[in-house]
C-alpha cells in the first residue's frame, strides 16, 4: 500500500529538473457549475424507495469538482496553476455542435422548472445555467490557446459534456463541451484537432459529432459497457470506424474490466500513439474522467494516479512532437469524492513533465494482470489495420 497522500519532498537534485514556471495550466472555473444540484436517489436514480434511511448523493454532485478545485489550490502542483474566470455559452455558440431543435427543448424544459431528461440525467432548476458556464467556460479555454495566449488549458467543468450528442443529453450530459471547443478550433485555425477520450465510458456524445469528419480523430478508452438505451445508442465497439469522410477516424478502444495501469499504457502504446502519429493533429483534446480510476462507483477499470500521470505524460509527448505542445483538457466524470481530485493531481503532474511524483497515492491498490488486456489490444490492433489501412 502507498502511504500517507502528503506532499512528496523533492529530492535534492531536482529542483532543476521541474518545469519552468512558464510552463502553466491555465485553469478555466466558475464557481456558478455547483448550482447544477443532481439530488439524491439510490446512486444516480434520483429514486427513493422509502424502505432506505440514507441515500446517496447523486454521483455527478459538486463535492466531487469542489475537491477538485481544492487540490489543485492547496496541492503542491499550485505553483503550476495560474486560475482564469469561466463565463456561460451564448446560445449561438452552442450551435457549433448541437442543433437548435435540440437547444430549443433544454430551454424550454429549464423554463417548465426542469426534468429528468434520461435515466440519471436531471435538469434541474439552476442546472441549466452551469450548464452553459461549462460550454462557455470550455470554449473560453480553446480561445486562449486559440489566441497564443498558452500552450496547456483545462476546462475544469460540471455538468459533463462527452455523452451530450447533437440532438440528444445522456449520461448526465447536456452539453458537448469538448465538442464545441473543438469546433471552434476547426473553425479558426486547426485543421485537425485528435480528441483522446480517458473517461471510463465511451464517449459517444463527442464521437456521433464528428463522426463524418476526417479533420477529427476520436479516440476513446473506456469500459466495454456497450449500449445502455435509447439516450445512448451507439456501442462504443470496434467496429465503430465513422462514416463517408470521417472513415477510420473514430478510434474505440473497449478495455476489459479491471485493465489496470500497465493495460491502459500499453493500449496507449499500441493503439493511441500510432493513431495520433499517423494523424499529424495540430491540436490534442485530452477528455478526462476520474472514473476510470480503481476507487470509482461508476467504473471497473482500476487506474491508480500512477496510470493517471503516465496518461498525462504520453499525451505531453504527443502534443510536443505535433501540435507544439498544445493541449486542451476538459473534465468529464470521476464521482469518488476524495480520490478523483488525487487522480486529477496525477494526471497534470503528467501533463506537466514532472519527472517525480509531487504527491502519493493515498489508497493505490490493485493486484494487477495485464495479460487478457494484452491479447485485447493485439486484436484491435489486427482489426484497425485490417479495416483502416
Ligand atoms: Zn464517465
Amino acid at each position: 500500500m502507498a502511504s500517507s497522500g502528503e506532499p512528496i519532498s523533492s529530492p535534492s537534485n531536482l529542483p532543476s529538473s521541474l518545469p519552468a514556471k512558464s510552463d502553466q495550466i491555465h485553469v478555466f472555473w466558475h464557481e456558478g457549475m455547483l448550482e447544477h444540484d443532481t439530488g439524491k436517489g439510490v446512486f444516480d436514480t434520483g429514486m427513493n424507495p422509502g424502505f432506505l434511511d440514507v441515500l446517496d448523493k447523486h454521483p455527478e454532485n459538486s463535492d466531487r469538482v469542489k475537491n477538485m478545485v481544492s487540490i489543485l489550490k492547496k496541492g503542491p502542483i499550485a505553483p503550476f496553476i495560474s486560475w482564469h474566470q469561466g463565463r456561460p455559452s451564448l446560445i449561438s455558440e452552442l450551435l457549433y455542435f448541437h442543433t437548435q431543435d435540440y437547444i430549443n427543448e433544454l430551454v424550454e424544459a429549464d423554463k417548465n422548472g426542469g426534468k429528468l431528461i434520461c435515466a440519471g440525467t436531471f435538469l434541474n432548476p439552476g442546472s441549466w445555467d452551469a450548464a452553459l458556464l461549462a460550454a462557455g467556460t470550455t470554449l473560453s479555454a480553446m480561445q486562449y490557446i486559440l489566441d497564443g495566449h498558452g500552450k496547456i488549458a483545462y476546462a475544469l467543468v460540471r455538468p459533463p459534456g462527452h455523452h451530450a450528442q447533437p440532438t440528444q443529453a445522456d449520461g448526465y450530459c447536456f452539453l458537448n463541451n469538448a465538442g464545441l471547443a473543438v469546433q471552434l478550433g476547426l473553425d479558426s485555425r486547426f485543421k485537425k484537432v485528435a480528441v483522446i477520450d480517458i473517461d471510463v465510458h465511451y464517449g459517444n456524445g463527442t464521437a456521433e459529432g464528428f463522426y463524418c469528419s476526417d479533420r477529427v480523430l476520436t479516440i476513446s478508452l473506456h469500459m466495454n459497457h456497450g449500449s445502455w438505451g435509447p439516450s445512448h445508442p451507439q456501442t462504443g465497439s470496434v467496429d465503430e470506424l465513422g462514416e463517408g469522410g470521417g472513415f477510420g477516424y473514430n478510434l474505440n478502444i473497449p478495455l476489459p474490466n479491471g485493465t489496470g495501469d500497465r493495460g491502459y499504457a500499453y493500449a496507449m502504446a499500441k493503439l493511441v500513439v500510432p493513431s495520433v502519429e499517423k494523424f499529424e493533429p495540430d491540436m490534442i483534446v485530452l477528455v478526462v474522467g476520474q472514473d476510470s480510476s480503481a476507487f470509482d462507483p461508476n467504473g471497473r477499470q482500476c487506474l491508480t494516479m500512477e496510470g493517471y500521470r503516465e496518461i498525462g505524460h504520453k499525451v505531453r509527448k504527443m502534443a510536443d512532437k505535433y501540435c507544439d505542445g498544445r493541449i486542451l483538457i476538459v473534465q468529464e466524470g470521476g464521482y469518488h469524492v476524495t480520490y478523483s481530485a488525487y487522480c486529477l493531481h496525477a494526471t497534470l503532474e503528467g501533463v506537466l513533465n514532472i519527472p517525480y511524483p509531487l504527491i502519493s497515492d493515498p489508497i493505490a491498490y490493485y493486484p494487477e494482470d495485464e495479460a487478457f488486456t494484452t491479447e485485447v489490444v493485439e486484436s484491435m490492433k489486427r482489426y484497425q489495420m485490417d479495416k483502416c489501412d
